[in-house]
C-alpha cells in the first residue's frame, strides 16, 4: 500500500515489471560485506540524487524511520551535517554547487533571481537559469538557458576527459536540472508545469514520452488520501493560517490540478521513473566509461513551502520518498548496474512560522512590512530628497537604481545600510565592497561569520550593492498565502545544513557527524572515478572507513 502512487506509477512508465520480477534482497538488508572496505574498481554509473528543501533537520527527524531506499544510503558513508556553506540558501545557487565543486560565488548563480539594470527588456529580474536576451520574456515567462552558470559540472568534466561518457540530467524543477547538468549533457529534462520539457528542438525520448503519458494519464484522474503511516499519526493536527487549514493532508487531488500534483509524492516518482527509463534506454552504466545521471527530485520543496514540513503531509512524503528510492534501487539492481550514488539537497528549511510559535518558539516571526526593500527605498528616498527608487532589489540583494550620480550613489548607499542595519529585524547589511575585501573561509562552515558566509554568495558580476540579512528565525515571508506558508533562503543553520550520502555495493559504511560541504561532493566522486579535477573549492572525501583513500587513486 505504501508506495502505491509510485508503483503505479512506475510501472505505467514502463519499467517497474522489469524490476519486479528480479529477484533482489529487501532495500533495507545491505550485502555482507567483503575484504575491501571500498571497491577499488570505478562505478560505472554515478547516480547524483538532489531532494529539494531536504533539511539536516528532516533527514534527523525521519532516519530512524526509513526502510525503503534511505536505509540503503545509510549502510553507506553518512555525512549528517553537509552544509550548503553560502549565505544565500535557494535552490538554484544550491543546486549550483552540488556537481561543480564550486561556491556560487564562482559558479556565479548567487540566487535564484537577480537584478540586471543593464538588460534591454522592460523587467530588469533575472532568472538563473534563463536567457533574458529573448525578446518577449520576462523572469516568469522565460526560455530555459544554462548561461549563468560559469563553470562546469561533474558530468562536463567527465566528457572532457571521456568524450564516450554519456551525462543526463532530469528534475522537477528546470533550475535543478540545468545547475546539475550543466552545458554539455545529452539529455536535460524537467517539469515545466505541465509536462516535461527540454531545449527547443530536441527530441523527445521514448522514456519521457512514457512519462509524460503516465502523468497524463493519472493527473486526469482524482487521487485518493493516500495512507497515514503509523510514525505520521503523532503529527495529525490541525493548523490554521491565514484562513487555511494545514498539517493533516493526505494528497488527495481533483482531477486536473497539476499545481496539486507537483506538490505531491507523485512528481518525484515520475522524475525517477523518467530517469530509469532513460537509464534503461540509452544504456547508462552499460559504456565504456562511467556515466553520470542526476535527478533532481522537487517535490519536498513545493510541500515544504506549500504546506509545511511537521504536518502528516511532509511525514507522507518522506516515507513515499523512501519508497520510491528503494524502488528505483532495485531496478537499477534488477538490471546488474554497477551505480554510484550521492544524495543530498541544495538548502534545508524550517517550519511555517505559526506553528513553528506553537513548537516552543513564540519569537518566530514574519518579516515586517518596515525591513522591505520598498519600505527602506521611499524612506532613503525621502530623507535625501532624491526622487525614487533609490533601490532596487531581488531577495536579499539590494541594488542601487541606475541613473543615480556618482555622489547620490555613495549617498544612498551610505543611508540604506544605515537604515537597514536599524531595522531590528536585520542581522547586517554588507555593501560590496565590504563583502568584496573579506578573504574566503577556510575554517569549518558552522564557524563562519556572517561576513564570511556572505562572501561564498558573492559574485560581482551580478551580485548587489547591498546585501541585507535577516536574524535567525525570522522569515522572509510578510504575508502568507495559500500555498506559500514557509520559505528558505537565510545564512542561519536550518537553511545551509543538508545530508550527504554515499553508497556503492560493497562499500562498508561509516559516518561522519563532523561538517563537510556539497562542493566535496564533486571531487569525492571525481576521486572514485579517477579523473583528475583541480581548482575547485571543495576537497575529496576519503569514502573508505579503513586505511584506504579512496581520494588518493
Ligand atoms: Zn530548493
Amino acid at each position: 500500500m505504501k508506495a502505491l502512487i509510485a508503483a503505479a506509477l512506475l510501472a505505467s512508465s514502463g519499467f517497474a515489471a522489469t524490476a519486479a520480477a528480479q529477484s533482489v534482497p529487501p532495500a533495507a538488508t545491505p550485502a555482507p560485506v567483503a575484504t575491501a572496505a571500498a571497491p577499488t574498481t570505478p562505478p560505472r554509473l554515478i547516480v547524483a540524487i538532489s531532494v529539494d528543501q531536504f533539511s539536516a533537520d528532516l533527514f534527523q527527524q525521519y532516519r530512524n524511520h526509513f526502510t525503503g531506499g534511505f536505509a540503503r544510503l545509510l549502510t553507506g558513508a553518512v555525512f549528517p551535517s553537509g552544509y550548503q556553506s553560502h549565505a544565500a540558501t535557494e535552490t538554484c545557487p544550491g543546486h549550483s554547487t552540488i556537481l561543480t565543486g564550486m561556491r556560487p560565488a564562482h559558479t556565479g548563480i548567487v540566487a535564484n533571481n537577480w537584478i540586471d539594470q543593464s538588460v534591454a527588456r522592460a523587467d530588469k529580474t533575472v532568472y538563473c537559469s534563463e536567457d533574458e536576451t529573448v525578446p518577449g520574456t520576462d523572469h516568469n515567462n522565460y526560455v530555459v538557458s544554462d548561461k549563468h552558470l560559469k563553470v562546469p559540472t561533474l558530468g562536463e568534466m567527465m566528457k572532457a576527459a571521456h568524450p564516450a561518457t554519456r551525462a543526463v540530467s532530469v528534475a522537477g524543477k528546470d533550475r535543478a536540472a540545468v545547475m546539475m547538468g550543466g552545458h554539455k549533457v545529452d539529455e536535460l529534462w524537467w517539469w515545466d508545469g505541465k509536462t516535461y520539457s527540454s531545449y527547443a528542438g530536441r527530441a523527445v525520448p521514448r522514456a519521457v514520452q512514457r512519462g509524460r503519458d503516465a502523468v497524463a494519464a493519472m493527473v486526469a484522474k482524482p487521487q485518493p488520501a493516500l495512507p497515514l503511516p503509523g510514525f505520521c499519526q503523532p503529527l495529525d493536527r490541525p493548523i490554521t493560517v491565514a484562513g487555511t487549514v494545514y498539517g493533516q493532508g493526505r494528497f488527495e487531488r481533483a482531477a486536473g490540478d497539476l499545481k496539486a500534483f507537483r506538490a505531491s509524492p507523485a512528481s518525484d516518482a515520475a522524475v525517477f521513473a523518467i530517469a530509469a527509463g532513460l537509464i534503461q534506454d540509452m544504456k547508462l552504466g552499460r559504456g565504456e566509461t562511467t556515466d553520470i545521471i542526476d535527478i533532481g527530485a522537487s517535490a519536498t520543496d513545493y510541500i515544504g513551502h506549500s504546506l509545511g514540513t511537521q504536518g502528516t503531509e511532509m511525514c507522507i512524503q518522506m516515507d513515499q520518498l523512501d519508497q520510491t528510492l528503494a524502488s528505483f534501487f532495485q531496478t537499477l539492481d534488477g538490471w546488474g548496474l554497477d551505480y554510484e550514488v550521492v544524495l543530498t539537497a541544495d538548502h534545508g528549511a524550517h517550519d511555517m512560522t505559526e506553528r513553528q510559535q506553537q513548537h516552543a518558539m513564540p519569537m518566530e516571526t514574519h518579516v515586517s512590512g518596515d525591513a522591505t526593500i520598498k519600505a527602506v527605498d521611499a524612506a532613503v528616498s525621502a530623507a535625501l530628497g532624491l526622487k525614487g527608487p533609490v533601490l532596487v532589489g531581488a531577495e536579499g540583494d539590494v541594488y542601487l537604481a541606475k541613473g543615480l550620480s556618482p555622489a547620490n550613489r555613495a549617498r544612498v548607499l551610505a543611508e540604506a545600510q544605515k537604515r537597514f542595519a536599524a531595522q531590528p529585524q536585520v542581522a547586517a547589511a554588507f555593501t560590496r565592497a565590504q563583502i568584496a575585501a573579506q578573504p574566503f573561509a577556510t575554517t569549518p562552515p558552522e564557524t563562519w561569520t556572517l561576513l564570511e558566509r556572505a562572501r561564498a554568495s558573492f559574485n560581482p558580476a551580478v551580485s548587489g550593492d547591498l546585501l541585507v540579512l535577516l536574524k535567525p528565525r525570522v522569515t522572509t515571508i510578510e504575508t502568507p498565502g495559500p500555498g506559500y506558508v514557509e520559505t528558505h533562503g537565510s545564512p542561519w543553520d536550518y537553511d545551509r545544513r543538508v545530508p550527504i550520502l554515499f553508497w556503492r555495493k560493497g562499500m562498508a559504511g561509516f559516518e561522519q557527524p563532523l561538517s563537510v560541504e556539497t562542493v566535496d561532493i564533486a571531487p569525492t566522486l571525481a576521486a572514485t572515478i579517477g579523473l583528475p579535477v583541480h581548482g575547485l573549492d571543495g576537497r575529496c572525501l576519503d569514502l573508505d572507513p579503513g586505511a584506504g583513500d579512496t581520494c588518493a587513486r
